[in-house]
């Protein structure tokens, strides 16, 4: 049998809380299942805990072990919920059945439209940037995503896989609003333009933009307000030497994905689960829950403590459904694959 190193690395002692968890179905405990991975997010479990009586159980892991974890373990599976990050990846859990719709008027009202499904919600957003060298691009010439397939940025761009959902969450996105065959022009012509074969994350190419190795990125904005906030002194060089657009202004706005969750199938805990759904969404775990990533909080009137976020501004944000972004997200890799962004 193949063993994860997810499976492998399970401490002990988590699964005795588990197991405990089960054997006592008095005792009030929740099960989570986490990709998400902050420091700030103890406190919000520690917080939840207080305010409920409810006990937090946390397997934490990468987001495809987690899925096929949970697959695995079937109807026999303790866990009650799994945060991670991305719409396509919770669309893709989804699309698998791991999920079942958790109505709760509560999340209706503070979670935008736009931002949840009837099976998982958004709990955080951040955008998809363009980033570009102060020293070697015109900001007037990077102001669209379609503007980094143009041939006058011919080996400037950087850019992390075609395959990582981040990439594909865009192009989906892409799809969507301007259609597959402009959508595969588009990454054509990026191909075309790329300095360097796709390597590394999205703030390797923060700094290989800094560094002028490139001239020309896409990163998740946290990713930004990361080397903002460093204490070390090239992560603040690489971020004084970039600017940041917000892409699409003039048209179907700046690409935005999220950081969701959703109550599993076979929970156990189903109600102690949506209770921890409903917290989430409140006020204080909205600040926590954002600040710890350096995202934005979905509930509008959750403060945002965090200076360095804040400081990027406003935009125009992609008001496309976020669940929406899955239809055409096979489709996107198809075309990027087809466009030769590997
Ligand atoms: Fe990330």
């Amino acid at each position: 049998m193949l063993r994860r190193p997810l499976l492998a690395s399970v401490p002990a002692l988590i699964a005795a809380l588990f197991a405990a968890g089960a054997a006592q179905a008095q005792e009030k405990v929740l099960n989570i299942y986490s990709a998400r991975h902050y420091q700030t997010d103890e406190a919000l479990y520690a917080n939840f805990t207080k305010a409920t009586g409810v006990k937090i159980n946390r397997l934490d892991g990468k987001e495809d072990e987690l899925v096929e974890r949970i697959r695995n373990e079937g109807t026999a599976s303790p866990a009650d919920i799994l945060i991670t990050v991305d719409a396509a990846r919770l669309e893709v859990a989804d699309s698998l059945g791991l999920f079942q719709p958790a109505r709760s008027k509560l999340l209706e009202e503070r979670v935008p439209a736009t931002l949840r499904t009837p099976n998982w919600f958004a709990f955080s957003t951040r955008a998809r940037v363009i980033v570009y060298n102060k020293a070697a691009v015109k900001r007037e010439a990077v102001q669209s995503y379609a503007d980094l397939a143009a041939p006058a940025l011919k080996g400037q761009v950087c850019v992390r896989s075609g395959a990582h959902p981040y990439n594909l969450s865009l192009g989906a996105a892409m799809i969507a609003h301007d259609g597959e065959a402009k959508t595969e022009a588009w990454a054509r012509g990026l191909v075309e333009n790329f300095a360097r074969k796709p390597m590394g994350g999205d703030t390797d190419q923060i700094k290989a933009v800094a560094a002028g190795e490139c001239g020309v990125t896409i990163s998740n904005t946290y990713y930004l307000v990361r080397l903002m906030r460093s204490k070390n002194a090239p992560d603040l060089q690489a971020i004084n030497a970039v600017g940041i657009v917000w892409p699409n202004q003039a048209s179907w706005g700046t690409h935005v994905n999220v950081s969701g969750a959703g109550v599993l199938k076979h929970a156990p805990h189903r109600e102690a689960a949506v209770q921890f759904l409903e917290y989430l969404a409140s006020d204080e775990a909205q600040g926590y829950f954002a600040n710890g990533n350096n995202e934005w909080p979905v509930v509008k009137s959750a403060p945002i403590v965090n200076k360095e976020l804040s400081a990027l501004g406003t935009f125009k944000a992609d008001q496309l459904p976020i669940g929406d972004l899955a239809k055409t997200t096979v489709q996107a890799q198809k075309v990027f694959d087809r466009a030769g962004w590997k």
